[in-house]
């Protein structure tokens, strides 16, 4: 006999069909089991049910790293729901992390580089590779401008206060290891991160 995915039988449903209201709720006073349920909740389907595919990941937003189930279907991204298997965050997301979806499929999501010129009024596309190279010439012209090799009394610094870095929660350990790394071996000392503050 066919079945609804949730397991119930046709022919049981629509017998129950016919047991007035009030009798199905009487037999179920706390009103959590099937009485409470409406005809079109009977036949609802989970919104995982497509995928083909579970992977399990971390949700990108904050440092408390809550455990996600991403469901996949053909390659592509379908759902994003909250692991059970996580011990930190046992199956639960907050509003941000509940909308990861949209992180992945929103039409708005910004997928080139984005600059505004000085003094300029509107936003420019770049490519990537020229995004980094004036990133790089900045950098390597800041800290030629603002190297301080040694203090008045002739003490060795060797330091920039011309940039600084200051990371983000959504950073993982290893992403801050080597921004710290990084920055430091170029002689900044103004190094932090907002998870922190
Ligand atoms: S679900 Fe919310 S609390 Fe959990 S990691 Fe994501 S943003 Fe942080």
């Amino acid at each position: 006999m066919r079945r609804t995915p949730r397991g119930y039988c046709p022919t049981r449903l629509a017998r129950r069909s016919l047991i007035p209201p009030l009798v199905r709720q009487l037999k179920d006073p706390l009103g959590l089991g099937a009485a409470a349920q409406s005809r079109r909740s009977e036949t609802l389907e989970p919104r995982t049910l497509e995928a083909d595919k579970v992977v399990k990941s971390v949700c990108p937003y904050c440092a408390v790293g809550c455990g996600q189930r991403v469901y996949v279907k053909d390659e592509k991204v379908v759902q994003i729901e909250g692991d059970p298997d996580s011990p930190i965050s046992r199956g639960r997301l907050c509003p941000k992390g509940a909308g990861s979806l949209g992180y992945v499929r929103s039409p708005l999501r910004e997928t080139k580089v984005k600059y505004r010129r000085p003094h300029g009024t509107q936003w420019e596309e770049l490519d990537l590779e020229t995004a980094m190279d004036m990133i790089a010439d900045r950098v390597v012209k800041t800290r030629d401008e603002t190297w301080e090799a040694t203090n008045d009394k002739g003490e060795t610094l060797n330091r920039t206060l011309g940039f600084g870095v200051l990371g983000g929660a959504t950073l993982d350990s290893e992403e801050n290891y080597l921004l710290k790394k990084s920055f430091t071996a170029m002689g900044a000392i103004s190094i932090e991160n907002q998870a922190r503050i």
